[in-house]
C-alpha cells in the first residue's frame, strides 16, 4: 500500500502517522518517505494492513490518500504512477545535464571504457566519445572482476580522473559503486551511481544508494539471473530509501550457451514499460560480449523502446585492460549514435 502524505502536514500529525505505521509494520524497516511528484509517499506491505488498520490509516490527518497495489513492488509500479519518470543527470556538477525518461527525449548514449586505465586513456576516450555524440561518459574506477588477479581498477585515482574528464568535455559521468561505505565518496565525483549486476541484490548497497546525500540517479543493472520482479524489487529498495531516481539497465542474463557472454533479453524492455514508470536502458556490450554484435543490438534495443544505451568504447580495444572483446572504437560509436537517433526520430513519426 502506498500512503500519500498531505502537503501541509504538521509535525504532530506526521509523528502520529509514523507511530501508527511502526505499529502496523512491526517496524520491520525504518519508515522513510520518498518525494515523488511533489508529494511525500511511503510504501508498506499491503498484506499487513487489515480492515482495522485501513480505517485507522484513513483517519489520520497526515494522510491524503492510500493506494492498494497487488504487486510486491509498489513505488516502482506503473499502477501507482502512470507518467514516465524523467531523470536529469548532471545537475550538480560542471557539465551539460541530460534528461532520460521524458517522452520526447532522444536516446541517451553513455559511453566510455570499461575501466579507467590511465589519465591519457581516459581523457582521449572522453574527448572521442564526446565527438561521437554520446551524452554521458562511463568508466569503472572500482571494478568487480571475476578473478582477484585481474586489474581491479584505479580506485579513488580513477574517480579524480573521471572528474577531470567531465571538466574537460562537459559530459556527466557514470561509475560503479561496489560497497555501501563508498557511496558518499563515489557520489562526490559521479553524476550517476552505477550498481552492477553482481550487486543487484546487495540490499545494504541499494539502501545506501537510495540515501545518497546528493540524491544522484542510480543506474541499476539487472542481476545475472534476476527475474524481472526481483529486479523491480531491487529498484524498490532504492526508491523506498528516499531516492526515486532509478534507471533500469538490461545487461543480459546467464544462460547455457557460451557463444555470447550473456543472453540479451530485449523483450523485457517493452514489458518493463508496462510494469514500471522508470527509464529503461540496455547494455549491448556486457550482454553480448562481442563487439561485432554491439551496433545491431544497439539498434534493436532502441527499436524495442529502450530510452538509452551504455556502451564500452576504447581507443584501442585489443589492448584494453578489461572487456576489450566487447569494446568498440569511437568511430563505431559515432555511427551507432547517428543510427539510433534516426531510428528514434522515425519511431516518433518525425521522419
Ligand atoms: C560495467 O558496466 O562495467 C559492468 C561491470 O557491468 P555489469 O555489472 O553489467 O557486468
Ligand atoms: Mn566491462
Amino acid at each position: 500500500m502506498i500512503i500519500t502524505i498531505r502537503q501541509d502536514t504538521n509535525s504532530e500529525d506526521r509523528a502520529q502517522l509514523m507511530a501508527l505505521l511502526c505499529r502496523i509494520t512491526g517496524s520491520q524497516r525504518p519508515i522513510t518517505t520518498t518525494q515523488m511528484h511533489e508529494r511525500e509517499v511511503i510504501a508498506i506491505d499491503s498484506a499487513l494492513v487489515d480492515a482495522q488498520a485501513q480505517i485507522a490509516l484513513q483517519a489520520q490527518n497526515a494522510v491524503e490518500q492510500t493506494h492498494s497495489l497487488t504487486t510486491p513492488y509498489q513505488l516502482a509500479s506503473r499502477s501507482f504512477q502512470s507518467e514516465n519518470t524523467s531523470i536529469t543527470i548532471g545537475s550538480t556538477t560542471d557539465c551539460t545535464p541530460v534528461t532520460i525518461g521524458a517522452d520526447s527525449s532522444q536516446p541517451v548514449i553513455m559511453a566510455g571504457p570499461c575501466a579507467v586505465e590511465s589519465r591519457d586513456q581516459l581523457l582521449t576516450t572522453a574527448q572521442a566519445v564526446k565527438r561521437a555524440g554520446a551524452q554521458v561518459l562511463r568508466g569503472g574506477a572500482f571494478k568487480p572482476r571475476t578473478s582477484p588477479y585481474q586489474f581491479q581498477g584505479l580506485g579513488i585515482e580513477g574517480l579524480h580522473l573521471l572528474a577531470e574528464a567531465r571538466t574537460l568535455t562537459g559530459l556527466p559521468v557514470i561509475t560503479e559503486v561496489m560497497e555501501p561505505g563508498m557511496v558518499e565518496t563515489v557520489a562526490q565525483y559521479a553524476d550517476v551511481l552505477q550498481i552492477g549486476t553482481r550487486n543487484a541484490q546487495n540490499f545494504p548497497l541499494l539502501l545506501a544508494a537510495g540515501r545518497n546525500s546528493k540524491q544522484l540517479p542510480v543506474l541499476l543493472k539487472r542481476g545475472l539471473s534476476s527475474t524481472i520482479e526481483e529486479w523491480l524489487l531491487a529498484a524498490e529498495y532504492v526508491i523506498a530509501a528516499g531516492n526515486p531516481n532509478v534507471i533500469l539497465c538490461e545487461r543480459g542474463i546467464r544462460s547455457y550457451d557460451p557463444q555470447t557472454r550473456n543472453v540479451l533479453d530485449l523483450s523485457c524492455v517493452p514489458l518493463l514499460h508496462q510494469l514500471t514508470h522508470l527509464p529503461i536502458m540496455v547494455d549491448p556490450s556486457h550482454s553480448t560480449g562481442r563487439r561485432e554484435l554491439v551496433p545491431i543490438m544497439s539498434r534493436a534495443s532502441i527499436a524495442a523502446e529502450a530510452q538509452g544505451l551504455i556502451i564500452e568504447v576504447h581507443p584501442d580495444p585489443n589492448t584494453a585492460l578489461c572487456d576489450g572483446k566487447q569494446s568498440i572504437t569511437p568511430e563505431q560509436l559515432e555511427k551507432i549514435v547517428h543510427e539510433t537517433a534516426m531510428l528514434a526520430r522515425m519511431m516518433r513519426g518525425e521522419v
